[in-house]
């Protein structure tokens, strides 16, 4: 397959590079991912300044590119310009640290998948529990067990998985579960600090609580030592809501 790679946490991540080791054997792999990290990024695009690629050779990769813009623009680029053709699938990861819940709408990580849906390419986004995960060849094997999966069925319009490991080896993962994404807000907070001229300046933490929820929930099942797949939709429309809406008379 001809796949293309990328992140948020930039060219140099483990992550990204687990990927390209575990895939490069046996299909075409061009990495474009953003030269630094642009974690929480969102979906954000460029639109007010010059977006450069420059090839790089890391892990003796043929195809890849450093682009310095967002994992949004690290799509368009590489359908655009980079890769050639429209690649048959994007993986997008792997992050160090769970995407699940209320931080999908942050992540990009995510953002990258989902641009690439935009466009009908079939993608992923891979995550993996943890600051400093120890096993993320294990996560990018499994990916790769999923990538036949993809490959054999496919994915309808407009929808992408959302993939996230535990940080354990392979053979201590207690299973797959196939979640829906948790709405809980997790404990937050903006920090009050003083700078050297005394002028306060915030800054933002967040602190992960022990997820609750039923057992479906994405960051449930990957507490308990599963693997959470959710399959995320581009479309955001609520179509219960619409209708709901329709009784508001407020059509003219
Ligand atoms: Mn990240």
């Amino acid at each position: 397959m001809d796949i293309l790679l990328t992140n948020d946490d930039g060219i140099q991540a483990k992550g990204l590079w687990a990927l390209y080791d575990r895939f490069a054997p046996s299909h075409r792999v061009t990495v474009v991912a953003p030269d630094r990290e642009r974690s929480a990024v969102g979906h954000a695009i460029t639109l007010h300044a010059p977006i450069r690629a420059d090839a790089v050779s890391v892990n003796g990769a043929q195809r890849a590119y450093a682009v310095n813009g967002t994992p949004a623009d690290c799509i368009k680029l590489a359908v655009a310009e980079l890769v050639g053709q429209t690649p048959d699938l994007v993986i997008s990861g792997i992050n160090p640290g769970a995407n699940v819940g209320v931080n999908i709408n942050y992540s990009g990580t995510l953002a990258a998948a989902r641009e690439a849906t935009l466009y009908g390419i079939p993608a992923m986004a891979v995550s993996i529990q943890g600051k400093s995960p120890a096993f993320y060849d294990d996560a990018a094997a499994f990916a790769e067990k999923l990538v036949h999966k993809i490959d054999r069925y496919g994915l309808p319009q407009g929808t992408l998985l959302n993939v996230n490991v535990p940080d354990l080896p392979g053979k201590k993962l207690r299973g797959i579960r196939l979640s829906r994404q948790g709405n809980e807000h997790f404990k937050e907070g903006m920090e009050r600090r003083l700078d050297p001229r005394q002028r306060p300046y915030y800054w933002y933490g967040i602190y992960a609580p022990e997820p609750v929820g039923e057992a479906d929930v994405d960051a449930v099942a990957l507490a308990r030592d599963y693997i959470s797949i959710t399959p995320l939709r581009c479309d955001a429309t609520d179509y219960d809501h619409l209708d709901t809406l329709k009784s508001w008379d407020i059509c003219i």
